[in-house]
């Protein structure tokens, strides 16, 4: 007879097997074919652009009317792909394995800072590094995970910042722990808004206004990747004004 395994809640485990497995494959799928439609829609893009900037020769007022309409469709049409694809990471980030490594942050953050310039410089803005002076005591992260984390910040300061903001990105020691804070002088958070800015797909209404497109699952990620690494994250905001969210990493593990 076979013996099968039972789970705390009396699930067999080789279904829940099965189920995760499905679910991996399910996941898996809509990456492959958002991703399949985010370059086909990608490259619209550049063509209906190709003809708004009048390198196929000048348009007619009623032409560039209607191809504007075209190329404003599509870009809403590539930020919602853009989202499914970032809620299906979020969710493949959160269920796999940590594995920790020594990394180099400094470099990290230079590189999301790198990753991101295309977007800030469209935007306006300028974002500053302050690196650390002393040399930085050896962490081990998750680097992938810890990926996230700085993308999500950096990502966020950027699109809830106003136009020709700056950005402030620092990393220091504080004690046992690594410091990481990214600052903007952007929209802010409300008071009534600062208990559930962490909650799963949650937005406040000021976000929502400026953003149309955001999922709220960055941050429910971002606190659940520090928490496993054993940090803290937290924030210090005034509408209106500007932003700044810390996260806490433990040198020695
Ligand atoms: P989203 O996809 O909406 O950006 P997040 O989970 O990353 O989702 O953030 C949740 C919400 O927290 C945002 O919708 C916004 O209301 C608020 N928020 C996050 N970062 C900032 C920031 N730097 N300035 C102002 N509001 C922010």
């Amino acid at each position: 007879m076979l013996f099968r395994r039972k789970t705390k809640t009396g699930d067999n485990v080789e279904e829940v097997d099965k189920l995760k497995q499905l679910l991996n494959a399910k996941s898996e799928m809509v990456s492959i074919g958002a991703h399949q439609v985010r370059t086909s829609l990608s490259a619209i893009k550049w063509i209906i652009k190709m003809f708004l900037d009048g390198d196929l020769g000048k348009l007619t007022a009623e032409q560039e009317n209607l191809l504007r309409k075209a190329y404003d469709g599509n870009d809403k049409a590539i930020n919602l792909v853009s989202e499914i694809l970032l809620v299906n990471k979020s969710e493949e980030v959160v269920e796999k394995k940590y594995v920790f490594e020594k990394v180099n942050i400094v470099e990290m953050i230079e590189n999301t800072i790198f990753d991101f310039s295309g977007e800030s410089i469209w935007r306006g803005i300028e974002i500053i590094f302050l690196k650390p002076q002393a040399v930085l005591p050896e962490t081990k992260v998750d680097k992938e995970k810890i990926l996230v984390v700085l993308q999500n910040l950096i990502e966020n300061a950027i699109k809830y910042s106003k136009y020709h903001g700056k950005i402030f990105v620092s990393l220091k020691v504080e004690k046992e722990n690594i410091e990481i804070s990214v600052k903007d002088a952007g929209i802010g958070i409300s008071e009534d808004s600062k208990t559930k800015i962490f909650e799963k797909f949650y937005r406040t209404e000021n976000a929502q206004k400026k953003e149309a497109m955001g999922s709220g699952i960055g941050l429910y990620t971002t606190k659940d990747i520090v928490e496993k690494h054993g940090g803290k994250i937290w924030f210090e905001s005034k509408e209106n004004e500007g932003t700044t969210f810390f996260v806490s990493l433990p040198i020695s593990r």
